[in-house]
């Protein structure tokens, strides 16, 4: 039963296919949850119902519940490299937690999709395997390093993955090898595709090395970031480099460093970072994208392109103010 009060009784299908979802996932979902406090830069409006999935098993079923209730639904890892729209996001947005890694003799790692790269890359180090060793500063899932082929420093995530389970838009499961992603620069056929693929688990071959030389590339690779990427709540590299040049090269040289529009500002540290101050918006961040395009394609004539997920905005279709609450509350 969906216990709302008549103040709180869904006035719409979509409204009461949404309070179904949370009360077949009670305990896992809410209704109206703001995403700004999830997203790694800390903007965006609210979800229509967040699923927070810290096992397999919630999150092929709160795919499956909103395949069943006809909700527009997406699975999102660490949101570190989304734009979240102000207006918030339609359907039922599903943040994987899902964290178990295994380490298996002869460097086979097994992940789940939610676990965290940082955490992984650090533990591949102590156990003396080698692969993943440049991904000790990465922000995000490894669902999101394998949807956006991740990389730094000359490694990729491509280049150490073997397989993966993925839940196919029909709800079967599917095991699948690395070269069906059909990899690219920061990007594999899944990237925006996660309405209607889920990765649920990748499977990792690494090589085995000295954990004391592996903790000094790291520590190298951790002072480089620290050395070349600002501090603060970021997307990280707004755009992507176009061919021959660097994005932050050419937004420096076109005098746009620090330029802020509200509460997102363009670094003085490395240009190709916008920074929220704490009250920045996501339409703050697209005009600043905006801008920089334009500038920069009337001073250089390149088109930079971003290397984040600009989701656009989703205005509801009704007034939602008086059925935000939690589950059970
Ligand atoms: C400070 C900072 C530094 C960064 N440095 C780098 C860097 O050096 N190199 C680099 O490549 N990136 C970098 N990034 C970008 C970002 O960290 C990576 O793209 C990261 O891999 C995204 O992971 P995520 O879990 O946050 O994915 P999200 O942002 O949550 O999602 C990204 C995409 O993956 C999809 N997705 C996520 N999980 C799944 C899943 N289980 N199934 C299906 N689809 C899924 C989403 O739908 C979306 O399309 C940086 C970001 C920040 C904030």
């Amino acid at each position: 039963m969906l216990g709302l009060s008549d103040e709180r009784t869904p006035v719409t299908d979509t409204q009461a296919a949404e309070a179904a979802m949370a009360d077949a996932l009670a305990g896992a979902a809410e209704l109206g949850a703001s995403l700004a406090k999830y997203s790694w830069v800390g903007v965006g409006g609210p979800a229509d119902v967040l699923v927070i999935a810290h096992d397999r098993e919630t999150l092929v079923k709160a795919v499956r519940v909103a395949r069943e209730l006809g909700l527009p639904w997406r699975v999102y890892g660490g949101l570190t490299n989304i734009l979240v729209p102000d207006s918030g996001l339609r359907g039922a947005i599903i943040l994987n937690r899902t964290r178990a890694t295994n380490f298996e003799a002869g460097g086979r790692l097994v992940a789940d999709a939610g676990a965290i790269v940082v955490k992984v890359a650090r533990e591949a180090i102590e156990k003396g395997w080698g692969g993943l060793t440049w991904a000790v500063g990465l922000p995000g899932t490894i669902g999101g390093a394998v949807v956006n082929n991740a990389g730094a420093f000359g490694g990729e995530i491509s280049r150490v993955l073997v397989a993966a389970d993925v839940l196919a838009p029909g709800g079967d499961l599917e095991r699948v090898t690395v070269d069906w992603f059909g990899f690219q620069y920061r990007c594999s056929k899944l990237k925006g595709a996660g309405e209607r693929w889920v990765v649920l688990g990748a499977e990792f071959q690494l090589h085995p090395a000295d954990p004391a030389r592996l903790r000094a590339k790291a520590d190298e690779y951790i002072e480089r970031r620290q050395k070349g990427q600002p501090p603060g709540r970021t997307l990280g590299s707004t755009f992507k480099n176009p061919p021959g040049d660097y994005a932050g090269r050419l937004i420096d040289a076109a005098g746009l460093k620090g330029t802020r529009y509200g509460g997102i500002r363009i670094s003085d540290h490395h240009a190709n970072f916008f920074i929220n101050d704490g009250e920045g918006t996501a339409a703050d961040f697209r005009a600043l994208v905006e801008r920089v395009q334009s500038e920069v394609f009337a001073r250089f004539g390149v088109r930079l392109e971003p290397e984040i997920e600009m989701l656009p905005e989703e205005p509801p279709d009704q007034p939602r103010a008086r059925y935000q609450r939690s589950v059970g509350s």
